[in-house]
């Protein structure tokens, strides 16, 4: 049993559906479950229809809906599938909740991550309709699968977290019997529902993870994500245009990779994966002659992540936290210190301690930050420095270090090296 997973790049006009439809059929001699982002940019645009309708301005919200509606009718019509049965009824029910959602907020005037996650869920549910139908107008014998009913979550709107118990059950009593009957699935990325049935979402980017927690409960043999890269690469190719493929990497190198911010895949991606010892297959859908990276156990006859990577993750802030009377930052004072960032939802990616000070690299969430530095101010001397870049290199080695003079803090651990410095 295979996993696939397509982001909205590979779905974002007629022909790259076209293309999806190929590589499914490519895959469609054995049970199948394919997991699909929104078309293109839709979440964006339903993220600024939301925005414009808190906004009370009637007038761009509706221009922005219809604006989104064209921009699925148009590929639904260059796939031929005006007149398919049930399309048009189902992307007419998924308009009509978008058009409740929208008047709801002009009238209220503000925008919950409730009802945030609410309106962006449409995208997926729009793109699948769209894939399954063109799917089954070529014969493939494809059943859409509403993953609300199936994938399981608390209520953290925006960022919800699985309810794996609940979860599994669903895919095995569900899902499985699904599959047997009809042998290809098309599911949802990103979005999933509470126990209650309230429509949540697992953060932005998140359908690799969609795919992910199938995989994981399904024990499939594998899961392919299928994206406009060879693979993953010792760098962003938007950045470094030169970067080069990784043919194998283990979990261990794809989890540091995406954690420090290798967009490729969703950092949470790796661990259902590593968990069951699942692999995991980056290729590329706009050349099926390239073989892609697998991530996967290390095995001694493979050689893995053996070019250096560098890895760039902007937004970062660093806090340098100092006790007020010389105490030291002895263990039970560290452990205080991490008990606010744990309070205000921080996320550290960097530690380094001495004998009276303790700084951390954190992502820069304006709130979080705030609420941090004003928890630690009583008891603590603290400078907060924005808008820095951390710089991770991975699998580099211990050559001699030339850093730039604006680093902030740097850090080698292992084969690890790690530069926070300050913009240019
Ligand atoms: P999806 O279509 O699944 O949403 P994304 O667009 O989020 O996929 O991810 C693919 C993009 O990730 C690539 O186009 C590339 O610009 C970017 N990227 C960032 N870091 C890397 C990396 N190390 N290797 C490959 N691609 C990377
Ligand atoms: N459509 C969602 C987003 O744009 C999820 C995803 O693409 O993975 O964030
Ligand atoms: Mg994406």
């Amino acid at each position: 049993m295979l996993v696939m997973k397509f982001g909205g790049a590979s779905v974002k006009n007629a022909d790259a559906v076209r293309n999806v439809g190929y590589i499914i059929r490519q895959f469609a001699d054995q049970p199948l479950i394919v997991v699909i982002s929104a078309m293109d940019k839709t979440t964006n645009q339903l993220e600024k229809l939301a925005r414009w309708a808190r906004d009370c301005d009637e007038t761009e919200a509706w221009a922005q809906f219809s604006r989104i509606r064209e921009f699925h009718y148009e590929i639904v019509y260059s796939l031929g599938l005006g007149e398919m049965p049930g399309l048009k009824a189902q992307l007419e029910g998924y308009f009509q909740e978008i058009e409740r959602i929208i008047r709801g907020l002009l009238l209220l005037g503000e925008f919950p991550s409730r009802t945030y996650d609410r309106i962006v869920s449409y995208g997926e549910m729009l793109s699948t309709a769209i894939v399954c139908h063109h799917l089954q107008q070529a014969d493939v014998a494809a059943h859409f699968l509403d993953v609300r009913d199936i994938i399981k979550t608390d209520t953290t709107y925006t960022q919800a977290r699985v309810i794996w118990s609940q979860t599994e059950a669903n895919i095995k009593e569900r899902v499985l019997p699904l599959l047997e009957k009809h042998g290809i699935l098309i599911t949802q990325g990103f979005i999933a529902s509470s126990m209650e049935g309230k429509i949540t979402t697992l953060g932005r980017e998140g359908s690799d993870y969609t795919a992910s927690i199938f995989a994981h409960c399904l024990e499939a043999s594998r899961l392919i994500v299928w994206k406009d890269v060879k693979g993953v690469l010792n760098a962003d190719p938007r950045r470094n245009p030169g970067a080069l493929k990784h043919d194998h990497l283990t979990y261990e190198q794809a989890v540091e990779m995406t954690f420090y911010g290798a967009t490729v895949i969703h950092p949470k991606t790796i661990k259902p994966l590593y968990a069951r010892q699942i692999p995991l297959e980056v290729k590329c859908f706009l050349d099926l002659n390239e073989s892609g990276t697998r991530i996967a156990a290390f095995d001694p006859q493979v050689s893995t992540g053996h070019l250096t990577s560098t890895i760039v993750k902007e937004g970062q802030v660093l806090l340098r936290i100092s006790s007020r009377d010389f105490s030291f930052m002895k263990t039970s004072l560290v452990s205080e210190v991490f008990r606010w960032v744990s309070h205000a939802g921080a996320q550290v990616n960097l530690v380094q301690t001495t004998a009276i000070s303790l700084n951390l690299c954190l992502d820069f969430h304006p709130d979080a930050i705030r609420e941090l530095e004003s928890l630690l101010m009583d008891q603590f001397h603290v400078e907060v420095e924005k808008d820095l870049v951390l710089t991770t290199y991975l699998n580099r080695g211990t050559g001699d270090l030339d850093l730039a003079e604006n680093a902030a803090m740097v850090q080698q651990i292992e084969d690890k090296l790690f530069v926070l410095q300050r913009g240019n």
